[in-house]
């Protein structure tokens, strides 16, 4: 069962999907991540992570990388228009999952 954040941000970008994300070098799955509003995903805000050791490595050294194939993922800011923790993902490291995304309004 997976836990949808229904808060501001989501209310201001319009759908809601949780992606299921794995790395593109390898398959491994990274996290699932609610990605709220269209487009490409450029950044992952931590308060949409679900996965704990995403999040830890945020506050470990703000690296995020492949568990299994140490391919680095993308890197740890504070996203300052919004005062929020998140990722700035490197291109093409994580995909969704193929029949991963559910939408949730
Ligand atoms: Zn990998």
């Amino acid at each position: 069962m997976v836990e949808i954040k229904d808060d501001i941000y989501a209310h201001t970008r319009g759908e809601s999907i949780i992606l299921r994300l794995v790395c593109t070098e390898c398959g491994n799955h990274i996290t699932d991540y609610q990605k709220d509003g269209p487009g490409p995903l450029k950044r992952m805000y931590v308060d949409r992570i679900h996965d704990e050791e995403a999040v830890r490595a945020y506050e470990i050294d703000k690296k995020l990388c492949c568990s299994q194939c140490g391919l680095m993922l993308g890197l740890g800011y504070r996203y300052e228009k919004e005062d929020r923790p998140a990722y700035r993902m490197f291109e093409y490291a994580v995909e969704p999952m193929e029949n991963s995304r559910f939408y949730t309004k």
